[in-house]
């Protein structure tokens, strides 16, 4: 079926959504955000059930996540590995609760997330995946890992260019404690939502192609993309998890250059 074009951005609510301060709220944006993923698989002719939604919680305080935990969320996303590792010892007591990190890793920073995480979406390189395995093996811990690449061409972006992927996927059957679940992306962060979707659209074809030249044990079935701005179009274009943050918790008062570069704020050179 022939997905639909026309579908907008929100990108114009960034920084304005109302925060979330009652477990009522995050049970009603948690609602509201699902009947949106819900009418966008119906819209592309896809199961509603075929796409996990990931609510984001950087920068939030653990107040915040526990009123999301209590309204149903068992899946937490995190960008920053201290940030989310700090939230992780201090909820330990939630069992159900498993922790996404989502965010470009320093290899220095493996051990952190090779301790708690039950997911890292954010691979790149074969030195973080090198961390992460050897952590991993000291811990007694394996992990559900997304190749991050870079959809938008823009060069502060993190993740490896589309050619790269190919070969970096070959790799990846050596790390025993990795499990390759898919691919995830940054769209271009743009108000044009129809270079917003060639970003989603290249990520699906790439993993097309990918997924049967793909090494034994390597799953390629998984699409992250999309989040609060952009995710029916995401949905549209095949996502199976979207990463909601700001729509789910509320604005962030963080300038988001913190949590990911953008080239606007990147090449803002005072002059
Ligand atoms: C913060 C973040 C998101 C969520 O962004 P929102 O605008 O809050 O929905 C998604 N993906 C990554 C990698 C992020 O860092």
């Amino acid at each position: 079926m022939q997905a639909p074009v026309g579908t907008q951005t929100n990108h114009d609510q960034h920084g304005c959504y109302p925060e979330a301060t009652t477990v009522e709220d995050f049970r009603r944006n948690l609602a509201s955000v699902r009947t949106r993923i819900d009418a966008a698989c119906l819209r592309a002719g896809r199961e509603p059930d075929g796409v996990r939604l990931l609510p984001v919680s950087k920068t939030k305080p653990e107040t915040s996540l526990r009123f999301a935990h209590a309204a149903g969320c068992n899946w937490l996303g995190e960008n920053k590995p201290q940030e989310a590792y700090r939230k992780w010892e201090a909820m330990a007591e939630l069992t159900d609760l498993k922790w996404s990190v989502i965010g470009h890793l320093q290899t220095n920073k493996a051990k952190l997330v090779a301790r708690f995480a039950s997911e890292f979406q954010a691979l790149d390189s074969l030195r973080v995946a090198e961390a992460l395995e050897r952590r991993l093996q000291t811990e007694g811990r394996s992990l559900d890992v997304f190749v991050q690449v870079n959809t938008s061409g823009e060069a502060s972006k993190y993740g490896l260019a589309p050619k790269d992927v190919p070969a970096f996927i070959q790799e990846l059957p050596t790390f025993c404690a990795l499990r390759v679940r898919g691919l995830m992306t940054l769209a271009l962060f743009s108000g044009e939502a129809e270079r917003v979707r060639q970003c989603f659209i290249l990520l699906r074809t790439l993993r097309d192609q990918l997924r049967d030249s793909a090494p034994a044990g390597v799953g390629l079935d998984e699409l992250s993309m999309g989040m609060s701005g952009d995710f029916e179009i995401a949905v549209e274009e095949g996502a199976t998890v979207v990463r909601v943050g700001q729509a789910i918790f509320g604005a962030r008062n963080t300038f988001d250059g913190h949590y990911w570069p953008t080239d606007s704020n990147t090449e803002e050179s005072p002059s």
